[in-house]
């Protein structure tokens, strides 16, 4: 449990995060992160591959969690679409969020992991809540804020925690 801007793994998107990888880690319980991780910004609908990917996941008995700080409807949605619970608004960097969703399914933070794009936000709250972080690629960069916020990112994703 340390502040840290260093993911564990990085993915080039959530569905390279297989049943496998979760099992070598011993990890139970995926949290995810809603924009630029399962979907892009402001689209309602989640892509095919994704649905495919987190019900392979289920099958194989790793629970999902939406945890996003987004405060609008998406995070309710998606996870209607998934059938998972969510938690929004979650402040990440702050690990409130991700260690509440470690308690609602009884969870030790070894045994989980966040899914999620971006380095000030995900990474930290996972490092600090003491889970496994995988960062992926964002899926989009819809704005030109985003795209400087990679930039800055970028010394933080060529590394990643011994
Ligand atoms: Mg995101």
């Amino acid at each position: 449990m340390s502040f840290s801007f260093i993911p564990e793994r990085i993915f080039r998107d959530v569905t390279m995060i297989t049943p496998a990888v979760l099992r070598q880690l011993e990890v139970k319980l995926l949290i995810l992160d809603v924009d630029n991780t399962i979907a892009p910004y402001k689209t309602l609908t989640l892509e095919k591959p994704v649905l495919e990917w987190a019900e392979s996941l289920k099958k194989a008995g790793i629970r999902l969690y939406i945890v996003s700080n987004n405060k609008g409807e998406r995070p309710e949605i998606f996870a209607s679409l998934l059938g998972v619970p969510y938690i929004k608004r979650a402040g990440k960097p702050s690990p409130r969020g991700v260690r509440q969703a470690l308690a609602r399914t009884y969870t030790s933070p070894e045994n989980a992991a966040l899914a999620g794009d971006q380095i000030y936000t995900d990474t930290i709250a996972a490092n600090l809540a003491g889970v496994h972080m995988f960062l992926v690629e964002p899926i989009k960069f819809t704005n030109f804020f985003l795209a400087v916020r990679y930039f800055f990112e970028l010394p933080f994703r060529h590394e990643k925690r011994k």
